[in-house]
């Protein structure tokens, strides 16, 4: 017997019983999301006793643990139902802060963006500034200990609600565009910060228009090196990118509904289709999706635990486009006529309306489908780059429309 079997099993005991002792199950609330977490006296207690990113140094809240021994404590909280473990994997503020804050603002605010004591947007989108963000125009000048800030951002999830915005702005116009853009933690509530929501198709207003007015921000809150922030916003996509191809929000109306992945195989056994052929061969394609992208997502994770931040995410985030499209379809065809029905008196047929139109968020949001194809090709594939002539001017004599 390996001693790394007996600490597993020792770890396994100590987490076991620490859940026993802290962890009241019926107290589940589900998280916000954006970073703030509704149950901040436990997820607190998960940072303090080192289960929230135990792959981490101990001098920063972790245990030095291999990935596996990670996992043991993630299938001990899953198992009963603990929210907290695995943040050195879904995290994307936290482990973006750790990568490139300085060791005294990694000090104040990885703790409480593990606790989700603080809330989070990401102001990386602009009017002009999309799928080509290395074009942002919002603009960062130096003032004594602070930079200013000023311009527009555009689809910022979460920004009503947010404490600090992940920020990129320019910081050098005489440089090529992605030489001249730095990466800050914005404090939101200020004067000079003015959110105002937009209204999606799915009749939810989560996202919003951000415009900035002389906002201050600490030199302090600088990521990375100044006009490095195009390498600091590659990790903090490639953590977003892996969450958004890990999970799929379920339908609104909760858990009457069946969920995960027996949720559309249900559904068929109520139509009576569960025997139809066609039927069969629809459910067995998607389910096939779902387990291969599981298995490229552990691949892709496997490499960023080697500190690699990995194209093979635009995959998994592609395929998860890709399963939502197809099971909203499949949704709406096992429902038949039905579907085009809405209301509370049709819940089925209000997720299926809800989880058609859903879907396009995973196409669009951190990053559009063919701007994951582009990568995968490039950087998977090695196929040649696709041709950019704004790439080596400096940004000042860029033309913008
Ligand atoms: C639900 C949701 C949440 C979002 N949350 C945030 C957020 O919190 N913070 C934030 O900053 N942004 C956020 N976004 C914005 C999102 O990142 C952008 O919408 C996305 O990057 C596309 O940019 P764009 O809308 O400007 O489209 P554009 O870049 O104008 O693209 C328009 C179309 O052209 C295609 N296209 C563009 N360039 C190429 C190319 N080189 N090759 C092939 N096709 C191309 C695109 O795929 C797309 O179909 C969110 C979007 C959604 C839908």
């Amino acid at each position: 017997m390996s001693t790394d079997l007996v600490n597993d099993q020792a770890l396994e005991a100590e987490v076991k019983a620490w859940l026993a002792e802290h962890w009241k199950p019926e107290a589940l609330v589900t998280g916000e999301g954006f970073g703030r977490h509704p149950q901040q006296a436990f997820m607190t207690k998960v940072v303090e006793a080192r289960w929230a990113v135990p792959t981490w140094p101990k001098a920063w809240w972790g245990r030095d643990l291999a990935p596996a021994q990670a996992k043991i404590i993630e299938r001990a909280f899953a198992a009963v139902g603990a929210p907290g473990a695995g943040q050195d994997k879904s995290n994307l503020w936290a482990n973006t802060a750790m990568a490139h804050a300085t060791p005294a603002f990694k000090e104040t605010i990885v703790p409480a963006l593990l606790s989700g004591a603080v809330g989070m947007c990401l102001l990386y989108s602009e009017p002009g500034a999309g799928s080509d963000l290395a074009a942002v125009r919002t603009r960062a000048d130096r003032r004594g200990d602070n930079y200013i800030i000023n311009g527009q951002k555009v689809w910022t999830s979460g920004a009503a609600v947010a404490d600090y915005g992940m920020l990129i702005a320019r910081t050098d116009w005489d440089v090529p565009k992605h030489k001249g853009i730095s990466f800050f933690f914005l404090p939101m509530k200020q004067t000079g910060i003015e959110v105002r929501p937009l209204r999606q198709v799915t009749n939810e207003a989560q996202f919003n228009e951000v415009f900035i007015t002389d906002a201050i921000v600490s030199a302090e809150n600088l990521l990375g090196p100044l006009n490095g922030g195009w390498g600091v916003l590659q990790t903090a996509l490639a953590y977003e990118r892996s969450v958004m191809g890990d999970a799929a929000r379920g339908p609104r109306s909760g858990k009457d509904n069946p969920k995960g992945d027996g949720a559309l195989i249900e559904l068929a056994r109520e139509a009576g289709r569960l025997n139809d052929p066609v039927i069969r061969q629809e459910l067995a394609q998607v389910t096939a999706y779902k387990v291969l992208n599981r298995l490229n997502n552990a691949r892709a994770k496997a490499d960023m635990a080697q500190g690699t931040s990995s194209a093979i995410m635009s995959l998994g985030k592609l395929a998860m486009s890709r399963i939502l499209h197809e099971e909203a379809r499949l949704r709406t065809k096992l429902l038949g006529a039905a579907s085009l029905l809405e209301g509370p008196d049709h819940p089925r047929a209000e997720d299926a309306n809800f989880l058609s139109l859903n879907a396009y968020f995973t196409s669009i949001g951190g990053g559009t489908d063919q701007i994951q194809r582009n990568i995968i090709g490039e950087r998977v594939l090695g196929l040649p780059k696709e041709p950019e002539i704004d790439r080596e001017m400096p940004f000042r004599d860029v033309r913008s429309g």
